[in-house]
């Protein structure tokens, strides 16, 4: 199914009621840089109104008994679920990426809820005795403000909206200005599920994700983004407190220890890097790979690179990768290949797109064993651009991967799956795999070290994140007379 969205009507969702914006801002086609639909702009007064329907709706949805909230989220995955195919089409028009993975992410966001529904709130028993009954439980915090980048315009949300929604939280989401069409379809489809109040969507430009954190109505803001937002993120939560969650950005590495089947890794390793265009948090943006298998890997790497289907993800099923998603990204990863011509790096395959090509493509890029002070190896590129970095210690290699500001994932890769685990354990990150990459479950909390992020998604510490720990004390004192 496609409809093009500038012949669809997108309208926010504040107090379970459709609101158009004060003004109204444009969303681009990152296939062709031009004109894809008009969204609404929330203005000071819309945002009052949503974060006062957040805050009115609040104790009603917090007094629910558990299992009530259980239903809900499991309503909301049936109801997205019946909506796939105009969610999925959204998604590839204004981020660009292929259907099948379009369709996926919506399919995520229902499973998330699901299980989501099913993560237990649970109750611990300090004392009990014959002195004392003590208690501590788990309570929503109040009104809570999502907001997220535009690389998984929908898959970003499904780690926030079941785990504050289940807590008891109200909800107000956020999405990037570059990719608000899905997010505003969401919260249509999602009127019919909940009460009016608990989850209202609001989007705009010039600073609405600001306004949203230095404004006193919110209780915790979980925050997905860069690093350098998070930090102006974290500043403003200061003013009242705000509880935070921050998932910011990542440098992955990806250590190739020497005795795995080179045929068989590089495809696993190309996605790694790759998919989505390399706009994943998690992908892998550096690769050290053994001197021993080096020539073998980087040629197979090669191969896979200039043979990937690129095209418009909106008109062909069989498209492998789309565009980077948006002007401003496209420039970074065009200043960094730059940056690496300028530098002399060389590009085993790919390279600089031509000027004057329509839209954000880029072709993936392979950099030939760049020194690890190049920019390409110290920032994250959150593009289709990879370093391959050659070793011949692994104690080197460790070090090297862990020189970074970065902590977010990371993984190793070996046919000893024992002496990959033992590296994997050097690794300063909150996630290292062996042998695979970027594997996520809604049990599995996720989060970054270091300047990766504070706190955890998904999981019960997902869960938990969202709620103030009380503690309930009963002294068994005979009041009788
Ligand atoms: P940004 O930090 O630019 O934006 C993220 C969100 O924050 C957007 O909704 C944006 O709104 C909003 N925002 C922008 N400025 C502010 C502000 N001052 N205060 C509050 N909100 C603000 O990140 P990108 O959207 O460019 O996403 C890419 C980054 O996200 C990469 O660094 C990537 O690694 C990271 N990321 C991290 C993930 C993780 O789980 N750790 C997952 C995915 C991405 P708007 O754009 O509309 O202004």
């Amino acid at each position: 199914m496609h409809i093009p969205a500038s012949d669809q009507t997108f309208t926010m969702t504040i107090d379970g009621r459709p609101v158009a914006g004060a003004t109204e801002f444009n969303v681009t086609n990152p296939v062709t840089g031009t004109f894809l639909a008009l969204a609404p702009h929330c203005s000071d007064e819309q945002l009052d109104q949503a974060v006062a329907a957040a805050r009115a709706a609040f104790p009603a949805w917090a007094a629910l008994a558990l299992e009530d909230r259980r239903q809900y989220l499991r309503t909301m995955a049936d109801t997205i679920e019946a909506h796939t195919e105009l969610l999925a089409d959204l998604v590839v028009q204004e981020q660009g990426k292929p259907r099948p993975v379009a369709r996926a992410e919506v399919a995520g966001l229902a499973y998330w809820l699901r299980a989501t529904a099913d993560i237990p709130l649970v109750e611990t028993v300090n004392q009990d005795d014959s002195e004392r009954r003590s208690i501590t439980r788990h309570v929503p915090l109040g009104v809570v403000a999502a907001i997220t980048p535009w690389n998984y315009p929908l898959g970003q949300a499904s780690f926030k909206l079941g785990p504050a929604l289940l807590a008891g939280n109200t909800v107000i989401l956020k999405p990037s200005a570059f990719t608000p069409l899905a997010n505003l379809k969401l919260g249509e489809v999602l009127r019919e599920v909940l009460p009016p109040g608990v989850l209202n969507v609001i989007t705009g430009t010039g600073g609405l994700g600001s306004r949203v954190t230095s404004h006193p109505g919110f209780d915790k803001i979980s925050f997905t983004g860069s690093t350098t937002t998070g930090r102006t993120v974290m500043a403003s939560a200061a003013a009242n407190l705000a509880r935070v969650t921050l998932e910011l950005g990542g440098n992955d590495a990806a250590i190739v220890l020497p005795d795995v089947d080179v045929k068989q890794v590089a495809p696993q390793l190309f996605w790694a890097a790759f998919a989505n265009t390399g706009q994943i948090c998690l992908a892998t943006k550096r690769l050290y790979i053994h001197a021993d298998i080096y020539d073998a890997l980087a040629r197979e790497l090669a191969h896979l690179v200039a043979t990937v289907t690129l095209g418009d993800p909106a008109q062909d099923e069989n498209v492998e990768l789309g565009p980077v998603s948006n002007l401003r990204q496209y420039q970074t990863v065009v200043d960094l290949l730059n940056d690496c011509r300028d530098q002399g790096y060389p590009f085993l395959s790919g390279g600089l797109p031509d000027p004057d090509s329509a839209g954000y493509f880029i072709r993936p890029t392979l950099v030939d064993n760049p020194p690890d002070s190049a920019r390409i190896v110290r920032e994250e590129q959150f593009g289709p651009v990879l370093p391959l970095l050659k070793y011949t210690d692994t104690a080197d290699a460790v070090t090297r991967a862990n020189d970074s500001e970065f902590g977010l994932g990371a993984s190793v890769w070996g046919a000893d799956t024992e002496a990959a685990y033992a590296v994997a354990q050097q690794l300063q990150a909150g996630t290292v795999w062996v042998n695979e990459s970027m594997h996520l479950h809604p049990q599995v909390p996720f989060g970054g070290h270091k300047q990766s992020g504070i706190g955890v998604e998904s999981g019960q510490a997902g869960v938990l994140a969202f709620t103030n720990a009380q503690t309930l004390t009963i002294k068994h004192t005979s009041t009788a007379a």
